[in-house]
């Protein structure tokens, strides 16, 4: 069920109170074409049923919202249809208010994993209820997929929403316990029910949507888009859809490294971001244009279709400040995409996540994070990739903090290198569980190190160019001594840790004595470069720019070789190289805008209330940035994209061309034909 996405779709919220009177009387046919069409959108997903639980077409399953006197998602849908415009069509399945109060056994009943206190659901403060899927609520919700197709079977797919089951213990799931033999009181057991209950949600709503039409692209919501899961993507998805709002709490970071996965799974991917200041269910919120201009045109950049989220007015009309700057956006978006379909990420370095070896991790693992950061800011070419990747296509493996590695990856990796294939471990990535290496690193190990924070001082072709003297070191390292590799340094531990009334020096940190302490922070041997701290969780913790200088070096270090592109953009600029194999082209793609902190916490009545911290306003252009790149094949002519203008380059030694962009503001792509 592979689906090909266009380019410039809307993901319409329409969440809608019961409460609310004259719901879509202000909907207008030829308005809504022409408000779609001005803004460039050709593809919208339009609401079945919502949160609420309320439909938006003539159903005998659910319930039609009480103030709704017609089929609205069908004159939406003929709409669409009548202006070409795409229709995915979006059903609420996790969450369904009206069935929850009508069936409140049907309720997840959440399990704290720390304290194992159950909560109930409240009445008491606004919010959605969530179903169990191993409640009869599955069933209905079957139906409900079911009599959605049947009504819209020209839809261009079926998108699910909040279909992560939590851990539950409801009767129906302890009934579920019983009958495997699963220990309620034990934590592990509430996990294991609550994969046959997402096992059960996957199999049965996926079942549903392929006996009626096995092309219908399908679509579950629930961030199952990670490394990991390339599996259940083959099984149960046609596409991937990465919501990442990027002022709605997932940062500006979120989406691309979200996006260097998704590019290595084989299927079509959209970026989701919002049209909200901040996020989902906000009236009245806007970005400045600026704002989606950049988001869209990193979409576009990191190989995705572009999705902008928004939420309809409960009248039905769409808002016109709202098109108005998506227009902005997306009449961009409409001028690029020739340069961007069917396009394949060229990257000398792939991440290994932990999110790729271990279940259950967070969104947002810190050392997965962190060493995303700093490849992006370092203007490496990298992808994210899981266990089913080909390791043989990248020149560096990076294993960040804490990887574990079992029998089978440990094989892989002495396959992967006796080919050539580089490492690069830092923290307890390649140590098994008493702390000793799995490869030899030509050091010898010998725990971790009691002192925390201690200190680093790189040798001296790896610090960072201010500074020469011992960095602090948040969280802790390992102790090791290089025995035949080469160091990358050593450490220095505090006086004394920091602990209480009688240890403790200053506002922070204990100095460190004159003498190191004995131990490397980091060794080279054969094709592995090891690092003795987490250093990535520390510098998503932390951010301090002389490290992300220091760990740029060593990433350098660690490939061997000159990377395949280097440039002279900022940190804060972002660069990425796309193969375009059928077009005999691949495309540099500049990327740069300033994000601001500005809004945040704020207190109203002595109530702390949540702000939104980052806006893009001005997009400011970059000068003279200068581009060295191999090209995978030899480079008949350069071009800037879309503006058409050819672009001068130079060949240089060993297959590589070099080139000089000399304005450019938000986004630019560099069309290398060959
Ligand atoms: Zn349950």
């Amino acid at each position: 069920m592979a689906h090909h996405l266009r380019f410039r779709q809307i993901h319409l919220d329409f969440h809608t109170s019961g409460n609310i009177p004259g719901i879509g009387l202000g909907f207008d046919k030829d308005e809504w074409i022409h408000t779609l069409k001005d803004a460039h959108v050709n593809s919208i997903t339009l609401f079945a049923k919502c949160h609420h639980g309320w439909h938006y077409h003539d159903t005998k399953i659910g319930k039609m919202h009480p103030s709704l006197g017609f089929d609205l998602l069908r004159a939406q849908f003929d709409a669409c249809k009548e202006a070409d415009i795409n229709a995915p069509i979006y059903i609420s399945a996790g969450y369904d208010d009206i069935t929850m109060m009508e069936h409140p056994g049907w309720k997840n009943i959440f399990v704290d994993p720390k304290t194992m206190e159950v909560r109930i659901p409240s009445n008491l403060r606004a919010g959605f209820h969530r179903a169990c899927f191993n409640s009869p609520y599955l069933d209905h919700l079957i139906e409900e997929i079911q009599e959605v197709m049947e009504q819209f079977p020209n839809c261009n797919g079926i998108f699910l929403d909040i279909v992560k089951q939590p851990v539950c213990a409801c009767e129906h799931c302890m009934k579920v316990m019983r009958e495997n033999g699963l220990d309620p009181t034990k934590y592990e057991d509430l996990v294991i029910c609550q994969q046959m209950a997402q096992e059960r949600y996957f199999k049965m709503t996926t079942k549903a949507v392929m006996e009626i039409d096995p092309e219908m692209p399908l679509f579950h919501n629930g961030g199952f888009v990670k490394p990991g899961n390339q599996a259940l993507l083959n099984e149960y998805f046609s596409h991937q859809e990465i919501e990442s709002l990027p002022t709605g709490g997932w940062g500006y970071d979120h989406y691309p490294l979200a996006a260097k996965y998704a590019q290595t799974v084989g299927m079509d991917h959209l970026g989701m971001t919002g049209k909200f200041h901040t996020t989902w269910g906000e009236f009245g919120g806007y970005k400045h244009p600026n704002a989606l201009r950049y988001e869209c045109s990193a979409m576009l950049a990191y190989g995705s279709k572009c999705s902008i989220g928004d939420q309809l007015h409960p009248c039905g009309k769409l808002d016109s400040s709202t098109y108005r700057i998506i227009g902005k956006a997306y009449s961009e978006v409409e001028a690029k995409e020739a340069w961007c379909d069917h396009v394949n990420s060229i990257a000398d370095i792939a991440i290994l996540p932990k999110q790729a070896v271990e279940k259950d991790t967070n969104r947002d693992e810190s050392s997965d994070v962190g060493v995303g950061r700093l490849l992006l800011e370092g203007h490496f070419l990298f992808d994210i990739i899981d266990l089913n990747a080909d390791f043989g296509k990248y020149r560096l493996l990076i294993l960040p903090d804490a990887v574990s590695i079992d029998a089978k990856l440990k094989k892989r990796l002495d396959t992967y290198m006796a080919k050539g294939g580089r490492l690069l471990l830092t923290g307890t990535s390649g140590l098994d569980k008493d702390g000793q290496p799995l490869f030899e690193m030509g050091a010898k190990f010998d725990g971790k190190n009691p002192f925390a924070p201690d200190y680093l001082l790189p040798i001296e072709k790896l610090q960072p160019p201010d500074v020469d003297s011992p960095m602090v070191m948040y969280l802790p390292s390992q102790r090791m001594k290089v025995t035949k590799g080469t160091s990358l340094g050593v450490t220095y531990d505090s006086y004394f840790n920091r602990t209480d009334h009688y240890h403790f020096c200053s506002h922070q940190q204990t100095p460190y004595p004159p003498d190191q302490s004995g131990y490397d922070s980091g060794v080279q041997f054969g094709n592995i470069v090891y690092l003795a701290h987490p250093m990535f969780a520390i510098y998503r913790g932390w951010g301090c720019v002389p490290v992300a200088q220091y760990l740029r070096k060593v990433v350098s270090l660690a490939l061997g070789e000159p990377p395949r592109l280097t440039c002279n953009l900022p940190s804060a600029a972002r660069v990425t190289m796309m193969d375009q194999p059928s077009k005999k082209r691949s495309i540099v793609h500049l990327l740069y805008a300033g994000v601001l902190p500005r809004g945040g916490a704020s207190t109203v009545d002595g109530v702390q209330v949540r702000g939104n911290g980052m806006v893009i306003e001005e997009l400011l252009p970059l000068v003279n940035t200068t581009v060295k790149v191999k090209p995978l094949k030899a480079v008949r002519k350069a071009t800037l994209e879309p503006q058409g203008i050819p672009v001068l380059f130079e060949r240089e030694d060993d297959g590589y061309i070099s080139f000089r962009v000399d304005s450019f503001t938000c986004h630019q792509m560099v069309v290398l034909h060959y």
